[in-house]
């Protein structure tokens, strides 16, 4: 009887804690679509890179991030939602995107981020929204021409999260390769002389040297980098909604014009 009683308290606490979780917020609840929690909420929350020139950058004079990824996101989000919905930005690293997505902190990533098998395994991924390919940066007159010269006692900089750092050790494996937390440090890093190359893609690496002449792309690229814009696994909608708004910027012309405002090389 006692047992009984016991059991039947538990039975009893535990349903409530459950009803306590459902009733939570945003980040708690992982019963409604993202898409549905948009409408209702009339917010989209993006996160972007804020250390990534041309892509997502957080200009120190105005606070604001720009770039190709800032633009295209504000657009689709307008195609989606007209003016009901407010767009909001979060910053994201390489390292942190997944995770944010996942604990619902963003509702889409779009930042700089190659669709792969690995990750198709943690979130939906939109089509194909820009292609890119993963080269290297060196300063002018380097010793470092391309991949055939990296060899044992070389390092190469690279950010922790990406599909870059795993890369360069199938690529170049008698290479040292040091992971930074993000594209502004290992920048930093190379111009301190910290490594003999950084690694990412040539988009990527475009910025830099539109930020410091000093250092050159060398040795073309060597991976295939297709970029998706990410959301929570299982959110059909959302992603056919993104689809949707992308197709519709690519007939319009409008995904031209921002493409052709920030990527000069290609
Ligand atoms: N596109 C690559 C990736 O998704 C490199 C750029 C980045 O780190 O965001 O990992």
């Amino acid at each position: 009887m006692f047992k009984t009683k016991k059991l039947f308290k538990m039975a009893i606490l535990s349903s409530i804690a459950t009803l306590m979780l459902a009733g939570c917020g945003k980040e708690e609840s992982g019963s409604k679509d993202v898409l549905g929690q948009i409408k209702d909420e009339k917010k989209i929350v993006f996160g972007v890179k804020h250390d990534t020139r041309l892509f997502g950058l957080k200009n120190p004079e105005t606070g604001k991030v720009e770039g190709f990824d800032i633009d295209l996101s504000r657009e689709l989000a307008k195609e989606m939602f007209g003016n009901d919905v407010k767009v909001e930005y979060k910053e994201v690293t390489s390292k942190t995107r997944v995770p944010l997505l996942n604990n619902g902190k963003v509702d889409a990533v779009v930042a700089t981020m190659t669709i792969n098998e690995e990750r198709k395994k943690e979130v939906d991924f939109t089509d194909v929204y820009f292609d890119a390919g993963q080269s290297l940066l060196v300063k002018k007159g380097s010793k470092v021409q391309g991949l055939e010269d990296l060899k044992k006692g070389t390092k190469v900089l690279a950010v922790k999260g990406s599909t870059s750092a795993i890369n360069i050790r199938e690529k170049a494996p008698e290479t040292s390769v040091l992971e930074y937390e993000n594209y502004a440090e290992a920048f930093t890093a190379l111009k301190a002389g910290k490594g003999d190359a950084l690694t990412t893609d040539d988009a990527i690496l475009y910025g830099m040297v539109e930020e410091d002449p000093s250092f050159e792309l060398v040795g073309g690229t060597f991976t295939e980098e297709p970029y998706g814009i990410a959301v929570k696994k299982g959110n059909k909608e959302l992603v056919d909604a993104l689809n949707k708004a992308l197709k519709a910027l690519k007939d319009s012309g409008k995904y031209d014009e921002i493409k052709n405002k920030w990527i000069k090389q290609q």
